[in-house]
């Protein structure tokens, strides 16, 4: 019988989130950049005013460096960062921050939930590297709208992976046309089944959204762990211009399909409870 990957998250994938000595990055469509070491991604999205970075990756200079160089790769220039969006408070996400906020001063932004976990429930209590290291002052939730020149981006409140992690819809454009594409912002399932009952409901929640929105790309922001993301970012890259876009599903219906994977990684995690 045909053996498949599982998702678990091994030491070998917490070592990962710490490896800062390998990068790869991708343009995926004409305004989306990804960027992402061997657990985490850090996602650019090109407006008409400038660049906002979706979390960080992990929080380590050449990371930091990684990003800057990517962004100058393709002719994007990083000084044009301006808004900095984190969907949860773990340190693979928040990731860089100190460093972004540093050299490019753009306005942060996650919910005032995850930022207190954050600062009080560091992911590695004995790793220093892991603790909050900068201030946000932008707090947002549900139904909230962030905007910078022609894009926008609608804000929900997704918690279970942490307790207020968000997720967003925005619009992204492939050759010319018009997609919308969505990120879940927390992946892994919690360990505890109250906790697997919010997720539950959270993708629930999240889905009612795609389907209004009519959303036809997802990305994630743990492409490595989950979804081949690796294999993608490739096929993006060599991508022939008769192709289709990887990250364009078949219809809105397709992220209702795509979200299954979630709800399968939580079936797996309730039965090793
Ligand atoms: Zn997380």
């Amino acid at each position: 019988m045909l053996q498949l990957n599982k998702f678990s998250l091994t030491q070998k994938d917490i070592e990962n989130m710490f490896d800062g000595s390998w990068f790869t990055h991708a343009q995926i469509f004409d305004d989306v950049l990804l960027i992402s070491n061997k657990s985490t991604n850090c996602i650019v999205l090109k407006t008409s005013e400038g660049l906002i970075l979706m979390d960080a990756i992990f929080p380590k200079k050449e990371m930091f460096d990684a990003i800057v160089d990517a962004i100058s790769d393709i002719g994007w220039n990083p000084k044009d960062i301006k808004k900095f969006i984190i969907s949860h408070g773990h340190f693979d996400h928040t990731g860089c921050g100190k460093w972004i906020k540093k050299a490019f001063n753009p306005e942060i932004y996650m919910s005032e939930i995850d930022y207190h976990f954050w600062r009080e429930k560091p992911f590695f209590p004995d790793k220093p590297e892991t603790h909050a290291d900068f201030e946000i002052h932008n707090f947002v939730g549900e139904g909230d709208e962030i905007t910078l020149g022609d894009k926008t981006i609608k804000v929900f409140f997704t918690p279970g992976h942490t307790p207020g992690g968000l997720s967003f819809i925005f619009p992204v454009y492939d050759l010319g046309t018009k997609h919308v594409a969505a990120i879940w912002g927390g992946t892994n399932p919690p360990n505890n089944i109250k906790e697997v009952v919010v997720y539950f409901r959270s993708v629930d929640h999240f889905l009612k959204q795609t389907d209004k929105y009519n959303v036809d790309v997802a990305l994630s922001t743990h492409q490595m762990l989950m979804e081949n993301g690796l294999e993608r970012m490739d096929v993006a890259r060599k991508r022939f211009v008769h192709m289709p876009n990887p990250y364009v599903l078949c219809s809105n219906k397709g992220y209702r399909e795509y979200a299954q994977l979630f709800r399968n990684m939580c079936y797996d995690r309730l039965e090793t409870m």
